[in-house]
Protein backbone atom coordinates (compact mmCIF):
# COMPACT_ATOMS: atom_id res chain seq x y z
CA UNK A 1 0.00 0.00 0.00
CA UNK A 2 1.44 3.27 -0.83
CA UNK A 3 0.67 6.43 0.97
CA UNK A 4 -0.86 7.99 -1.85
CA UNK A 5 -3.96 5.77 -1.44
CA UNK A 6 -4.63 6.89 1.69
CA UNK A 7 -6.28 10.04 3.07
CA UNK A 8 -6.24 10.03 6.69
CA UNK A 9 -3.34 10.64 9.02
CA UNK A 10 -3.88 7.14 10.88
CA UNK A 11 -3.54 5.45 7.66
CA UNK A 12 -0.19 7.51 7.31
CA UNK A 13 0.94 6.42 11.11
CA UNK A 14 -0.35 2.83 10.22
CA UNK A 15 2.29 3.20 7.41
CA UNK A 16 5.28 3.97 9.29
CA UNK A 17 4.23 0.90 12.09
CA UNK A 18 3.95 -1.51 9.00
CA UNK A 19 7.65 -0.23 7.90
CA UNK A 20 9.56 -0.63 11.18
CA UNK A 21 12.03 -3.06 9.31
CA UNK A 22 12.78 -1.09 5.95
CA UNK A 23 12.98 2.46 7.76
CA UNK A 24 15.80 1.13 9.85
CA UNK A 25 18.13 0.48 7.30
CA UNK A 26 18.17 4.70 7.58
CA UNK A 27 18.76 4.47 11.02
CA UNK A 28 21.67 7.05 12.24
CA UNK A 29 24.95 5.32 12.46
CA UNK A 30 27.46 6.20 15.37
CA UNK A 31 30.13 8.17 13.80
CA UNK A 32 29.26 8.93 10.69
CA UNK A 33 30.65 11.75 8.38
CA UNK A 34 28.57 14.55 7.36
CA UNK A 35 28.90 13.01 3.87
CA UNK A 36 27.69 9.84 5.05
CA UNK A 37 25.04 11.43 6.81
CA UNK A 38 23.83 13.15 3.65
CA UNK A 39 23.87 9.96 1.96
CA UNK A 40 21.89 8.25 4.40
CA UNK A 41 19.08 11.03 3.62
CA UNK A 42 19.07 11.28 0.20
CA UNK A 43 18.48 7.48 0.00
CA UNK A 44 15.64 7.45 2.71
CA UNK A 45 14.32 9.91 1.00
CA UNK A 46 13.90 8.25 -2.43
CA UNK A 47 12.82 5.03 -0.14
CA UNK A 48 10.17 7.55 1.23
CA UNK A 49 9.20 9.03 -2.05
CA UNK A 50 8.79 5.57 -4.14
CA UNK A 51 6.59 4.79 -1.47
CA UNK A 52 4.63 7.50 -1.67
CA UNK A 53 5.32 9.18 2.02
CA UNK A 54 7.96 11.69 1.11
CA UNK A 55 5.70 14.73 -1.30
CA UNK A 56 2.87 14.50 0.98
CA UNK A 57 2.08 18.01 1.67
CA UNK A 58 3.62 19.49 -2.32
CA UNK A 59 1.66 19.92 -5.40
CA UNK A 60 1.35 17.04 -7.66
CA UNK A 61 2.74 19.20 -10.45
CA UNK A 62 6.23 19.00 -8.36
CA UNK A 63 6.54 15.67 -7.74
CA UNK A 64 4.26 15.22 -4.26
CA UNK A 65 1.04 14.10 -3.57
CA UNK A 66 -0.84 17.04 -2.83
CA UNK A 67 -1.90 18.59 0.20
CA UNK A 68 -0.47 21.51 2.67
CA UNK A 69 2.64 22.15 5.32
CA UNK A 70 0.29 20.56 7.93
CA UNK A 71 0.69 16.80 5.93
CA UNK A 72 4.48 17.82 5.42
CA UNK A 73 4.44 18.49 9.28
CA UNK A 74 2.68 15.45 9.86
CA UNK A 75 5.81 13.24 7.84
CA UNK A 76 8.30 15.24 9.76
CA UNK A 77 6.69 14.08 13.23
CA UNK A 78 6.23 10.32 11.86
CA UNK A 79 9.83 10.23 10.67
CA UNK A 80 11.25 11.18 14.07
CA UNK A 81 9.57 9.22 16.07
CA UNK A 82 10.93 5.92 14.36
CA UNK A 83 14.12 6.97 15.47
CA UNK A 84 15.40 8.50 11.93
CA UNK A 85 16.31 11.78 11.89
CA UNK A 86 15.48 14.00 9.25
CA UNK A 87 17.64 14.22 6.29
CA UNK A 88 19.75 17.32 5.96
CA UNK A 89 18.00 18.70 2.43
CA UNK A 90 15.01 19.20 3.95
CA UNK A 91 15.53 22.58 6.23
CA UNK A 92 16.71 23.98 2.43
CA UNK A 93 13.44 22.20 0.34
CA UNK A 94 11.32 24.25 3.21
CA UNK A 95 13.34 27.82 3.20
CA UNK A 96 13.62 27.25 -0.24
CA UNK A 97 11.01 25.44 -1.39
CA UNK A 98 8.45 27.83 -0.37
CA UNK A 99 9.61 30.28 -1.86
CA UNK A 100 10.07 28.57 -5.89
CA UNK A 101 6.25 27.41 -5.21
CA UNK A 102 5.17 30.90 -4.71
CA UNK A 103 7.43 32.76 -6.62
CA UNK A 104 8.82 30.43 -9.66
CA UNK A 105 6.73 27.64 -10.28
CA UNK A 106 8.88 26.32 -13.52
CA UNK A 107 12.04 26.47 -11.12
CA UNK A 108 9.65 24.41 -8.17
CA UNK A 109 8.36 22.14 -11.24
CA UNK A 110 12.21 21.28 -12.13
CA UNK A 111 13.87 21.54 -8.88
CA UNK A 112 11.15 20.42 -5.84
CA UNK A 113 10.83 16.31 -7.67
CA UNK A 114 14.85 16.19 -7.68
CA UNK A 115 15.15 16.96 -3.76
CA UNK A 116 11.89 14.92 -2.85
CA UNK A 117 13.32 11.64 -4.53
CA UNK A 118 16.91 12.50 -3.10
CA UNK A 119 19.06 13.59 -6.12
CA UNK A 120 19.59 17.19 -4.86
CA UNK A 121 20.20 19.28 -2.42
CA UNK A 122 20.42 23.25 -1.88
CA UNK A 123 21.70 25.82 0.07
CA UNK A 124 20.65 29.27 1.34
CA UNK A 125 23.00 32.12 0.30
CA UNK A 126 21.87 35.11 2.32
CA UNK A 127 24.33 36.08 4.81
CA UNK A 128 27.91 37.43 4.55
CA UNK A 129 31.20 38.84 6.08
CA UNK A 130 29.54 41.96 6.88
CA UNK A 131 25.37 41.47 6.46
CA UNK A 132 23.93 39.05 9.21
CA UNK A 133 21.59 40.69 11.20
CA UNK A 134 21.98 43.79 8.84
CA UNK A 135 21.00 41.40 5.28
CA UNK A 136 19.93 44.77 3.36
CA UNK A 137 23.42 46.05 4.08
CA UNK A 138 24.37 42.91 1.40
CA UNK A 139 26.95 44.00 -1.12
CA UNK A 140 27.45 40.74 -3.52
CA UNK A 141 26.05 42.52 -7.02
CA UNK A 142 24.05 41.44 -9.88
CA UNK A 143 23.88 43.32 -12.93
CA UNK A 144 22.48 42.82 -16.59
CA UNK A 145 24.64 41.84 -19.52
CA UNK A 146 24.39 40.42 -23.05
CA UNK A 147 24.82 37.26 -21.59
CA UNK A 148 22.35 37.03 -18.77
CA UNK A 149 22.81 38.11 -14.89
CA UNK A 150 26.08 38.58 -13.76
CA UNK A 151 26.77 38.11 -9.88
CA UNK A 152 30.05 38.77 -7.82
CA UNK A 153 30.37 38.90 -4.30
CA UNK A 154 30.80 36.43 -1.35
CA UNK A 155 28.55 34.57 1.10
CA UNK A 156 29.35 32.91 3.73
CA UNK A 157 28.07 30.51 6.98
CA UNK A 158 25.83 28.97 4.03
CA UNK A 159 24.87 25.27 5.76
CA UNK A 160 25.87 22.37 3.37
CA UNK A 161 27.28 25.20 0.51
CA UNK A 162 30.17 22.89 -0.40
CA UNK A 163 28.00 20.23 -0.84
CA UNK A 164 25.28 21.49 -2.60
CA UNK A 165 23.87 21.63 -6.22
CA UNK A 166 22.19 24.66 -6.18
CA UNK A 167 22.20 27.73 -4.01
CA UNK A 168 19.35 30.73 -3.30
CA UNK A 169 21.48 33.56 -4.07
CA UNK A 170 20.27 37.10 -2.31
CA UNK A 171 22.39 39.77 -4.67
CA UNK A 172 21.82 43.98 -4.76
CA UNK A 173 20.58 44.58 -8.30
CA UNK A 174 19.68 48.30 -7.38
CA UNK A 175 21.86 50.79 -5.95
CA UNK A 176 23.69 50.53 -1.93
CA UNK A 177 21.80 53.19 -1.06
CA UNK A 178 18.36 51.55 -2.43
CA UNK A 179 19.10 48.65 1.22
CA UNK A 180 16.40 46.30 0.79
CA UNK A 181 14.17 47.91 -2.30
CA UNK A 182 17.63 46.84 -4.38
CA UNK A 183 17.77 43.15 -3.56
CA UNK A 184 16.73 40.21 -6.31
CA UNK A 185 17.22 36.59 -5.70
CA UNK A 186 18.70 34.17 -7.95
CA UNK A 187 18.75 30.26 -8.25
CA UNK A 188 22.58 29.54 -9.05
CA UNK A 189 24.29 26.08 -10.24
CA UNK A 190 26.92 25.10 -7.91
CA UNK A 191 28.74 24.00 -10.52
CA UNK A 192 28.50 26.96 -12.40
CA UNK A 193 31.44 28.52 -13.90
CA UNK A 194 32.77 31.59 -11.34
CA UNK A 195 30.83 29.73 -8.16
CA UNK A 196 33.78 28.55 -5.48
CA UNK A 197 32.85 26.89 -2.10
CA UNK A 198 35.74 26.46 1.00
CA UNK A 199 34.13 24.57 3.99
CA UNK A 200 34.37 26.35 7.98
CA UNK A 201 34.13 23.90 10.43
CA UNK A 202 31.56 24.16 13.61
CA UNK A 203 32.67 23.52 17.19
CA UNK A 204 31.47 20.62 16.93
CA UNK A 205 34.44 19.52 13.94
CA UNK A 206 32.43 19.29 10.82
CA UNK A 207 32.37 21.09 7.75
CA UNK A 208 28.83 22.07 8.15
CA UNK A 209 28.98 25.27 6.28
CA UNK A 210 31.03 26.94 3.86
CA UNK A 211 32.13 30.41 2.17
CA UNK A 212 30.57 30.30 -1.18
CA UNK A 213 32.64 32.54 -3.79
CA UNK A 214 30.73 33.96 -6.90
CA UNK A 215 33.23 35.30 -9.51
CA UNK A 216 31.11 37.17 -12.64
CA UNK A 217 28.76 34.14 -12.19
CA UNK A 218 26.31 33.92 -15.68
CA UNK A 219 22.69 32.57 -14.94
CA UNK A 220 19.65 33.41 -17.26
CA UNK A 221 16.50 35.31 -16.59
CA UNK A 222 14.65 32.01 -15.92
CA UNK A 223 16.75 32.10 -13.00
CA UNK A 224 15.24 35.02 -10.98
CA UNK A 225 12.54 34.44 -8.33
CA UNK A 226 9.97 36.21 -8.50
CA UNK A 227 10.77 40.36 -10.15
CA UNK A 228 13.99 42.02 -9.94
CA UNK A 229 13.62 43.85 -7.02
CA UNK A 230 11.38 41.79 -5.64
CA UNK A 231 14.25 40.03 -3.31
CA UNK A 232 13.22 41.15 0.06
CA UNK A 233 9.61 40.12 -0.48
CA UNK A 234 10.86 36.77 -1.45
CA UNK A 235 13.09 36.62 1.86
CA UNK A 236 10.28 37.38 3.84
CA UNK A 237 8.26 34.88 2.53
CA UNK A 238 10.66 32.24 2.97
CA UNK A 239 11.51 33.37 6.70
CA UNK A 240 8.02 32.17 7.60
CA UNK A 241 9.11 28.78 6.74
CA UNK A 242 12.61 28.84 7.78
CA UNK A 243 11.69 30.02 11.25
CA UNK A 244 8.23 28.11 11.43
CA UNK A 245 8.72 25.05 9.87
CA UNK A 246 12.31 24.72 11.21
CA UNK A 247 11.26 24.98 14.36
CA UNK A 248 8.73 22.34 14.01
CA UNK A 249 11.29 19.76 12.57
CA UNK A 250 13.65 20.35 15.54
CA UNK A 251 10.59 20.36 17.80
CA UNK A 252 10.57 16.83 16.75
CA UNK A 253 14.30 16.31 17.29
CA UNK A 254 14.13 17.48 20.53
CA UNK A 255 11.47 15.47 22.04
CA UNK A 256 13.23 12.57 20.75
CA UNK A 257 16.53 13.71 22.65
CA UNK A 258 14.22 14.82 25.90
CA UNK A 259 13.03 11.11 25.39
CA UNK A 260 16.27 9.42 25.31
CA UNK A 261 17.61 11.78 28.33
CA UNK A 262 14.51 10.35 30.78
CA UNK A 263 15.77 6.97 30.62
CA UNK A 264 19.39 7.71 31.17
CA UNK A 265 21.07 6.05 34.41
CA UNK A 266 21.88 9.37 35.81
CA UNK A 267 18.51 11.20 35.35
CA UNK A 268 17.76 11.00 39.13
CA UNK A 269 20.52 13.16 39.74
CA UNK A 270 19.28 16.08 36.71
CA UNK A 271 17.54 19.02 39.09
CA UNK A 272 13.38 18.68 38.30
CA UNK A 273 13.06 22.27 37.54
CA UNK A 274 15.82 21.93 34.69
CA UNK A 275 13.33 18.91 33.63
CA UNK A 276 10.30 20.85 33.61
CA UNK A 277 11.70 23.88 32.33
CA UNK A 278 12.81 22.04 29.31
CA UNK A 279 9.40 20.56 28.66
CA UNK A 280 7.59 23.70 29.48
CA UNK A 281 10.00 25.77 26.68
CA UNK A 282 9.70 22.77 24.08
CA UNK A 283 5.73 22.14 24.59
CA UNK A 284 5.23 26.14 24.06
CA UNK A 285 7.45 25.65 20.47
CA UNK A 286 5.64 22.42 19.77
CA UNK A 287 2.29 24.20 19.91
CA UNK A 288 2.89 27.85 18.66
CA UNK A 289 4.79 26.42 15.49
CA UNK A 290 1.82 23.84 14.94
CA UNK A 291 -0.41 27.23 14.70
CA UNK A 292 2.05 28.83 12.72
CA UNK A 293 2.07 25.72 10.01
CA UNK A 294 -1.88 25.74 9.83
CA UNK A 295 -1.60 29.29 9.14
CA UNK A 296 0.57 29.15 6.44
CA UNK A 297 -1.52 26.38 5.42
CA UNK A 298 -4.36 28.33 4.83
CA UNK A 299 -2.23 30.98 2.79
CA UNK A 300 -2.05 33.49 5.74
CA UNK A 301 0.88 35.54 5.86
CA UNK A 302 2.31 34.88 9.42
CA UNK A 303 5.27 38.18 9.06
CA UNK A 304 6.98 38.97 12.01
CA UNK A 305 4.80 36.45 14.12
CA UNK A 306 7.33 33.92 13.26
CA UNK A 307 10.02 35.26 15.59
CA UNK A 308 8.02 34.33 18.13
CA UNK A 309 9.05 30.58 17.12
CA UNK A 310 12.79 31.32 16.49
CA UNK A 311 12.91 32.55 19.79
CA UNK A 312 11.00 30.02 21.62
CA UNK A 313 13.19 27.30 19.60
CA UNK A 314 16.32 28.62 20.67
CA UNK A 315 15.35 28.62 24.30
CA UNK A 316 14.30 24.82 23.47
CA UNK A 317 17.33 23.69 21.76
CA UNK A 318 19.29 24.93 24.80
CA UNK A 319 17.01 24.09 27.47
CA UNK A 320 16.49 20.17 26.42
CA UNK A 321 20.84 20.01 25.30
CA UNK A 322 21.28 21.38 28.78
CA UNK A 323 19.58 18.57 30.42
CA UNK A 324 21.16 16.15 27.96
CA UNK A 325 24.15 16.93 29.27
CA UNK A 326 23.40 16.82 33.12
CA UNK A 327 22.15 13.61 32.36
CA UNK A 328 25.46 12.23 31.10
CA UNK A 329 26.72 13.56 34.45
CA UNK A 330 30.64 13.30 34.19
CA UNK A 331 30.27 11.10 30.99
CA UNK A 332 29.44 14.37 28.93
CA UNK A 333 33.07 16.20 29.44
CA UNK A 334 35.06 12.67 29.26
CA UNK A 335 33.57 9.81 27.88
CA UNK A 336 34.49 8.76 23.90
CA UNK A 337 31.57 6.78 23.70
CA UNK A 338 29.26 7.54 20.65
CA UNK A 339 26.23 8.70 22.66
CA UNK A 340 28.51 11.27 24.63
CA UNK A 341 30.02 12.74 21.46
CA UNK A 342 26.16 12.84 19.82
CA UNK A 343 25.46 14.81 22.91
CA UNK A 344 28.25 17.02 23.00
CA UNK A 345 27.96 17.74 19.65
CA UNK A 346 24.58 18.69 19.75
CA UNK A 347 25.05 20.45 22.80
CA UNK A 348 27.45 23.22 21.17
CA UNK A 349 25.24 23.08 17.95
CA UNK A 350 22.29 24.27 20.23
CA UNK A 351 24.13 27.49 21.17
CA UNK A 352 24.10 28.39 17.46
CA UNK A 353 20.11 28.23 17.81
CA UNK A 354 20.07 31.67 19.48
CA UNK A 355 21.99 32.90 15.93
CA UNK A 356 20.94 30.98 12.64
CA UNK A 357 18.17 32.13 10.77
CA UNK A 358 18.45 35.58 12.70
CA UNK A 359 19.76 36.14 16.18
CA UNK A 360 17.25 36.33 19.11
CA UNK A 361 18.41 39.60 20.37
CA UNK A 362 17.11 41.19 16.81
CA UNK A 363 14.21 38.90 16.91
CA UNK A 364 13.06 39.97 20.36
CA UNK A 365 13.22 43.83 18.31
CA UNK A 366 10.96 42.54 16.00
CA UNK A 367 8.43 41.35 18.14
CA UNK A 368 8.56 44.33 20.23
CA UNK A 369 8.30 47.16 17.31
CA UNK A 370 6.55 44.99 14.64
CA UNK A 371 3.89 42.69 16.57
CA UNK A 372 3.67 44.65 19.73
CA UNK A 373 4.29 48.03 17.94
CA UNK A 374 6.49 49.72 20.43
CA UNK A 375 8.28 52.56 18.94
CA UNK A 376 11.55 51.89 17.77
CA UNK A 377 14.94 51.43 20.18
CA UNK A 378 12.32 50.94 23.10
CA UNK A 379 14.31 49.24 25.80
C1 LIG B 1 24.73 27.09 12.39
C2 LIG B 1 24.49 28.25 11.47
C3 LIG B 1 24.01 28.02 10.19
C4 LIG B 1 23.80 29.09 9.33
N1 LIG B 1 23.38 28.84 8.05
C5 LIG B 1 23.19 29.86 7.18
C6 LIG B 1 22.81 29.61 5.84
O1 LIG B 1 22.62 28.47 5.42
N2 LIG B 1 22.67 30.66 5.00
C7 LIG B 1 22.86 31.96 5.42
O2 LIG B 1 22.68 32.86 4.62
N3 LIG B 1 23.25 32.23 6.69
C8 LIG B 1 23.42 31.21 7.58
N4 LIG B 1 23.82 31.47 8.87
C9 LIG B 1 24.13 32.84 9.26
C10 LIG B 1 23.08 33.46 10.18
O3 LIG B 1 21.91 33.77 9.48
C11 LIG B 1 23.74 34.71 10.80
O4 LIG B 1 24.76 34.24 11.66
C12 LIG B 1 22.76 35.55 11.59
O5 LIG B 1 21.85 36.17 10.73
C13 LIG B 1 23.50 36.63 12.42
O6 LIG B 1 24.35 37.36 11.60
P1 LIG B 1 25.91 37.54 11.97
O7 LIG B 1 26.49 36.20 12.25
O8 LIG B 1 26.53 38.37 10.90
O9 LIG B 1 25.92 38.31 13.34
P2 LIG B 1 25.74 39.88 13.55
O10 LIG B 1 24.60 40.38 12.73
O11 LIG B 1 27.07 40.54 13.36
O12 LIG B 1 25.34 39.93 15.07
C14 LIG B 1 26.30 39.76 16.11
C15 LIG B 1 25.60 40.02 17.43
O13 LIG B 1 25.12 41.37 17.45
C16 LIG B 1 23.72 41.38 17.75
N5 LIG B 1 23.04 42.42 16.97
C17 LIG B 1 23.21 42.70 15.65
N6 LIG B 1 22.38 43.70 15.28
C18 LIG B 1 21.66 44.04 16.38
C19 LIG B 1 20.61 44.98 16.62
N7 LIG B 1 20.15 45.76 15.64
N8 LIG B 1 20.09 45.05 17.87
C20 LIG B 1 20.55 44.25 18.87
N9 LIG B 1 21.55 43.32 18.69
C21 LIG B 1 22.08 43.22 17.46
C22 LIG B 1 23.20 40.02 17.31
O14 LIG B 1 22.04 39.66 18.01
C23 LIG B 1 24.38 39.12 17.65
O15 LIG B 1 24.32 38.73 19.00
C24 LIG B 1 24.04 30.42 9.76
C25 LIG B 1 24.49 30.65 11.06
C26 LIG B 1 24.72 29.58 11.91
C27 LIG B 1 25.22 29.86 13.29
Amino acid sequence: MTVRAVERPADLRGWFGDHVEELRAFVPVDGESLDDRVARGAAMLGFLHGAGVMGRGWPEAWGGAGGTAIDRALVYDLLVRSGLDLPESLAPLEVLGSALSAYAPELAATHVPRVLRGQELWCQGFSEPDAGSDLASLRTRAHRSAEGWVLTGQKVWTSLGHLADYCGVLARTGTTDERHRGLTLFWVDMRADGVGARPLQTLTGEDEFAEVFLDEVVVDDSCVIGEVGQGWAVAMHLLQYERGMWAWQRQAMLHQALEIAMAHDEMDEVPVDAIGHAFCVLSSVRARSARTIERLSRGEIVGPEVSIDKILLGRAEQAVNDVVRLALGRDFATSDAAAAERARGAWFYSRAASIYGGAVEVQLDLVAQRVIGLPRGTR
